[in-house]
This record gives C-alpha cells, sequence and structure tokens, in this order.
C-alpha cells in the first residue's frame, strides 16, 4: 500500500472526526459566549442600577427628615417669638410655668419624634420642661456656633442615655430680645430611636448601610445598623464628607467601607439646608445577590450542556468509528469478492426477483456467451435461455418463491441445468446455481447465482456413455465368444457330442450325486462295427459321416439330463443318471436298432453298418466312476466277441 493511500486512509478516517469535534467545541463556546455576554450585560445592569437605587433610597429618607425638620423649625422658632420676654425672668416663671409648659404640650403632641422640649435660660437653667427631659443640656452645646444660613436653629451632639441605651439629638433655637439680648433657649429633644425605624423600613438588604452624618464637620449622627461607639466621631479622609463640604449636594459613589471594609456604592443627600446628609450604602455583594445566583445557574446549565455534548460527542465518535471500521470491513470484503467474481471462469450475477432481470453480471459472462456485462444487465434472466429452458426456469422461480414464502428452509439454493444462447446463436450448456438471499422476514428480493458453461463436461459425458455402450456390446459378444469357445473345448468338432474330457467330469460329479441321493446311475458304451472296413471300402470322407449320422441319432433320442460323448475314434459312451439298468438295456436296444436302419449314402449307393453295445449300472457294477467305466467296457468287450450288432450288460 503506497503512502498516499495510506494518507488517504488516515484522513478518512479523521477527517469527520475532527470535524465533529470542532462542531461540537464550536457549538459549546458559542452558548458559553453568549451566557457570558448576558452574565456580564446582568452584572453591568445591576452596577448601573446600584447607585440610582442608593440615591432613592437617600432621597427618599432626606424627603422625611427635610419635612420633619422644617416643621420643627416652624414650631421652635414660633416658640421662641411666641414667648414673653418676662417669662425668662426666673422670679416670673411660677406664673408663667402652667400656660408656656401647656403651649410645649400642645406641639409635642404634634412631632413623635420629639420626646420632650424645654425652655433654658440663657445660664443654662431650667426654666420650663414637658415630656422626657431628665437629660441634662451640656452648655458646650448652647455655645456653639448658631445655624448657618441665617437660620439660628442649631443641633447638639449625640447624647446617649446610660440607663436605656437611647440616642437623642437636641435641636437647639435660642431667643433673644428685640434689643438682641441672649434671653435663653427653645430646646427640643430628637429621639434618633424613632428616626432609626425610619430606616428599618427601608430594605437595604443584608449589608446595607444608612447613616446621618453631621455636614459641617463629618461626625456621626446615627447609623443602621448601630454603632454606638462611632456616634459624634469624624471619619478621617471620608471621600463622601469631602465632597459635601465642597458644596454638592447629592452623589454617588462606590468605595470600600470605611468602618468594616465591605464594598457598597454610596449615596449621599444634603438634607436641605440644615446641616446634616443622609448617605446609604448598598453593598456590592447584595445588589449582586440576584446577579450571582443566576450566574452559578447559567454556569451549572453550561458545565451540564458541556458535559452533556461530551457525552454526545464521545458516543457519536464512537458510532461513527465502529461505522468506519464497519465499512472498511465491508469494502474490503466487497473488494475481495469482487476480485473472486471477475476473476472466476465461472459466471456470478444477481437478479431482482420482483422484475427478473439482472442486476450485476461478473466479466466471465463475455468469455462464456460473448456478450458484454452492460448488454445484459437490465436484462431478462430468460431473454438469453432456450425456449425450453426459460419455460422451466420461469416455473422453478415460481414454485421455489412459494416454497420460501411457506418457510421451507431447503428451498433456497438449488442446482439447475440451463441452456444458453450465446451471442453467436451457439448454444450451451450451464450448470446454474442459484441462492435466492432473503431479508429479515424471509422475503426473497435477490437470486445470487453462479453460472459454469458445463458444454464440453456435457460432450465428454455423452461420449463416454457412447464408450461404455460400445464396450458392454463388445463384453456382451465376448461373453458369447466365450460360452461357445467353453463348448468348444468340451464338445467334440466332427459330430457335436461332449468329448471325453468332460464325460470324466461329468461321471464323477453324477456318481457323486447317485450315491448321495441313493439314485441309480446308468452307462451305456457302444463301438461300430467293422468301422476299419467302411473307410478302407468306401473313405474317410464316409467313415465321417456314418459318424455323424450315428451321433445325430443318437442325441435326437437323449433325455436333456443325459451325457453322450465321444469317448474314442468310433467308440461312444452315453450317461444315463438316474436310469436303471433295465431301462437302459431297453435304451440301448433301441438305438442298436435305430442305427442298423439307418444308411450313409454315397451317390446312389447305400452303406449300412451296426453298433455293438455294453451296459453297465450303478451301484449294481460299480460304485466309482473307474470301476463302472471298466464294466462298462468289459461288457462291450463281450457284446463284440458275442458277434457284434447286440448288447452285453457286464457281468462278473
Ligand atoms: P471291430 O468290429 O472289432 O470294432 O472292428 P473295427 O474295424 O471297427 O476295429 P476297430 O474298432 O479297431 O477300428 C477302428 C477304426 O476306426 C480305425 C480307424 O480307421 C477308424 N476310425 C477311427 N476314427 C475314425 C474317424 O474319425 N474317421 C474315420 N473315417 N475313421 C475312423
Ligand atoms: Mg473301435
Ligand atoms: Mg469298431
Amino acid at each position: 500500500m503506497g503512502i498516499t493511500t495510506s494518507g488517504q486512509m488516515i484522513g478518512r478516517a479523521f477527517g469527520p472526526r475532527v470535524r465533529l469535534v470542532l462542531f461540537f467545541v464550536f457549538t459549546w463556546l458559542g452558548i458559553a459566549l453568549l451566557l457570558a455576554f448576558l452574565l456580564n450585560e446582568g452584572r453591568r445592569e445591576a452596577e448601573r442600577k446600584a447607585p440610582a437605587d442608593a440615591l432613592a433610597v437617600s432621597s427618599l429618607l432626606e424627603a422625611r427628615l427635610a419635612a420633619a425638620m422644617r416643621r420643627l423649625q416652624g414650631t421652635l422658632e414660633h416658640l421662641a417669638a411666641s414667648l414673653p420676654k418676662d417669662s425668662f425672668n426666673l422670679a416670673a416663671v411660677g406664673s408663667y410655668r402652667d400656660a408656656v409648659v401647656s403651649e410645649l404640650g400642645l406641639f409635642s403632641g404634634q412631632f413623635p419624634e420629639v420626646s420632650g422640649f424645654r425652655v433654658i435660660d440663657s445660664a443654662g437653667g431650667l426654666l420650663y420642661a414637658f415630656g422626657r427631659t431628665q437629660l441634662p443640656v451640656a452648655f458646650s452645646d448652647l455655645g456653639a456656633q448658631p445655624g448657618k444660613n441665617g437660620s439660628s436653629f442649631y443641633f447638639s451632639e449625640v447624647i446617649v442615655e446610660k440607663q436605656s441605651g437611647r440616642s437623642f439629638l437636641f435641636v437647639i433655637q435660642p431667643v433673644s430680645s428685640a434689643q438682641g439680648e441672649r434671653l435663653g433657649f427653645v430646646v427640643a429633644q430628637l429621639d434618633l430611636d424613632v428616626l432609626s425605624r425610619i430606616f428599618e423600613t427601608i430594605n437595604l438588604g443584608s449589608q446595607g448601610v444608612v447613616a446621618i452624618w453631621r455636614a459641617d464637620d463629618g461626625r456621626l449622627v446615627l447609623q443602621r445598623p448601630a454603632q454606638p461607639a462611632q456616634v459624634n466621631r469624624a471619619l478621617e479622609n471620608n471621600p463622601l464628607q469631602r465632597r459635601v463640604q465642597s458644596g454638592e449636594m447629592q452623589g454617588t459613589m462606590r468605595l470600600p467601607g470605611m468602618q468594616d471594609g465591605v464594598e457598597r456604592v454610596y449615596a449621599f443627600q444634603r438634607i436641605s439646608e440644615y446641616p446634616l446628609y443622609v448617605a446609604s450604602g448598598l453593598a456590592v455583594v447584595d445588589y449582586l445577590a440576584e446577579w450571582r445566583k443566576t450566574a452559578g445557574v447559567a454556569a451549572i446549565s453550561a458545565l451540564l450542556l458541556f458535559l452533556s455534548l461530551s457525552l454526545v460527542l464521545i458516543r457519536l465518535l464512537r458510532a461513527e468509528n465502529e461505522e468506519a471500521l464497519t465499512a472498511r470491513k465491508l469494502a474490503e470484503s466487497e473488494a475481495r469478492y469482487r476480485l473472486l467474481a471477475e476473476n472466476s471462469h465461472d459466471v456470478i450475477w444477481t437478479l431482482d426477483i420482483p422484475s427478473r432481470r439482472y442486476t450485476y453480471v461478473s466479466a466471465s459472462v463475455t468469455d462464456m456467451s460473448g456478450y458484454l456485462p452492460e448488454e445484459l444487465v437490465g436484462q431478462s434472466i430468460e431473454a438469453r435461455l432456450t425456449p425450453e429452458s426459460a419455460a422451466r426456469l420461469a416455473r422453478d422461480i415460481d414454485q421455489r418463491l412459494r416454497r420460501i414464502a411457506a418457510g421451507d428452509k431447503t428451498a433456497g439454493v438449488v442446482v439447475s441445468e440451463l441452456e444458453q444462447v450465446c451471442k453467436d446463436g451457439d448454444v450451451i450448456s450451464t450448470e446454474v446455481v442459484s441462492s435466492y438471499l432473503q431479508d429479515a422476514d424471509g422475503v426473497a428480493h435477490t437470486i445470487l447465482g453462479i453460472t459454469r458453461n458445463v458444454s464440453e463436461r456435457k460432450a465428454a459425458e455423452l461420449a463416454l456413455r457412447e464408450t461404455n455402450r460400445q464396450l458392454h456390446a463388445r463384453i456382451e459378444e465376448i461373453g458369447r465368444l466365450q460360452t461357445a469357445l467353453q463348448e468348444l473345448a468340451v464338445r467334440d468338432s466332427l459330430t457335436g457330442m461332449y468329448n471325453r474330457r468332460y464325460l470324466d467330469e461329468t461321471l464323477e460329479r453324477e456318481v457323486s450325486r447317485a450315491r448321495r441321493e441313493g439314485n441309480p446311475l446308468s452307462l451305456v458304451m457302444l463301438d461300430i462295427d467293422h468301422f476299419k472296413r467302411v473307410n478302407d471300402t468306401y473313405g474317410h470322407q464316409v467313415g465321417d459321416e456314418a459318424l455323424r449320422m450315428l451321433a445325430n441319432t443318437l442325441l435326437a433320442d437323449i433325455r436333456t439330463e443325459d451325457v453322450a460323448c465321444r469317448y474314442g475314434g468310433e467308440e461312444f459312451l452315453i450317461l444315463l443318471p438316474n436310469m436303471p439298468l433295465e431301462t437302459a438295456m431297453q435304451r440301448a436296444e433301441a438305438w442298436r436298432e435305430a442305427i442298423e436302419g439307418l444308411s450313409v449314402t454315397l451317390g446312389n449307393f447305400p452303406i449300412t453298418f451296426t453298433i455293438s453295445l455294453g451296459v453297465a449300472a450303478y451301484p449294481e457294477h460299480g460304485k466309482t466312476p473307474d470301476d463302472l467305466t471298466r464294466c462298462v467296457d468289459q461288457a462291450l468287450y463281450r457284446a463284440k466277441h458275442g458277434g457284434r450288432n447286440q448288447i452285453c450288460v457286464f457281468s462278473a
């Protein structure tokens, strides 16, 4: 395999995999980027919204506080203006007390955040009081600089009541005479806990803070969550304070908490013209909490998506791997089979059953029939067969399909002999092995066939059959000849009688049988009288003729089981199985008479002759073939000596 081919194989195996991985990576990256973008947008939106929210809180509180202050200022100014100068005179206090205290009480009811009113003289002595007035007003407070902006209204430090831990702030309105003489002060005691409760109605999150600071020196007035230790203290390097002091009425900024280091977005808002400002801080962790939750869900979703995509990817890669492996194996096996099909002498083909047309024919068809494969693909299978073969094939296919449909497992493969018509018109004999390929439902759609040209084999078979037939004829002939030869071997050529060798065998057998079966057996021996004379007088040929006539006469008169043989030159022996002596004598006498009546014609001249006969029988005269032949010979000898032309029975 060349380098290029290996490269292509690697490309085929890895190209789609890399593409698949890239597709999944980009899909996930795209989704992750989209999520990141949306999350970033969400965060930016939350960051954008936080200062506005903080400012809204500050403004809301400012509005509440400013309104309360304004009303309180109005009240204190009203009191300061309406109190008679004389009422500050210590000696007159007793006469004014009821009127002033009831007036103070009247106003006190209008301010839930004010826990008490009092009037004190310029030296700090208490003149009139209503409500909670246990806390002393420090003189340093009273001596503090008067309110700015033309207002004489100002605030004390925060005072913490030791027993209850409650914080208060005195709002101090100086009272002066028309001449500008300081008469004393009207003081309202602000309960900071009541203000603090207003803060609590606002949700600032777990780490949010809200506070009131003094605008002039930056000291803390009130804070939630409460920080009692920080009250009345100014933070150093407070950026909010710097901005307030620079004259800004409101603003926002993000900074770490100066007390706790928590990162917050702060908004400050001056409380109208008063020397106070409200600051609210939303902790970054609070206002980003929702976003964090969303981000967490998004991250988990992205992770899950990544995991599930990875899982799908692994599955796909594995499936793709297996598919590639299967495809490679399939391609290899197809190449192998195609190689086999293309190089086979046999023609391999596939046939679409419904249309009965070839879908594939291997190249060897050209050698076999002269057609090119492309001439046959698409052609009907019957078109290239002789009409007889086509009809037989059509019947066979129908029958096979019926058997397959009926579930017959043996019907799928069949070997048939079909006569095909070649392109040049020649007819060849083919042996076709057809396999019916069935789908999973057992329905056959395709026949896979292998066709072999068996014309030569058929011709050879025919020749062999013919040779065989001829061989059989020869063998029969030889058999016949052999039988004849055997006959010749045991028969005498002149007379057609058995020869002496045959007689010896037969006599042996017949004597044994007679002994075994207890049957009689007779022998007759005969000799022509004075035959020498016949020969001498009429010639040898006449003698031969006489011998033939004698033989014919005897043969015509014996039973099938009798055996007549030429024993010597003109001597004959007739074996008569199963015949007693008496009957044999009668037979011998009959033959003597028959021969006496014979005549051999020589021209018009008839020649006659006689015979002498000896008779012997088993078991009377002998028990063995030798004994019996000897006996019959002696009987003949006696017949000759007795005068010839007679019969003699053996006698001892
Ligand atoms: P007998 O009455 O004593 O038997 O006298 P015979 O002349 O017949 O004497 P024998 O039996 O000895 O004679 C035999 C003769 O038979 C001799 C021979 O010429 C003749 N012979 C033997 N075989 C043949 C044969 O095949 N053809 C012919 N023509 N003559 C034969
Ligand atoms: Mg003789
Ligand atoms: Mg003789």
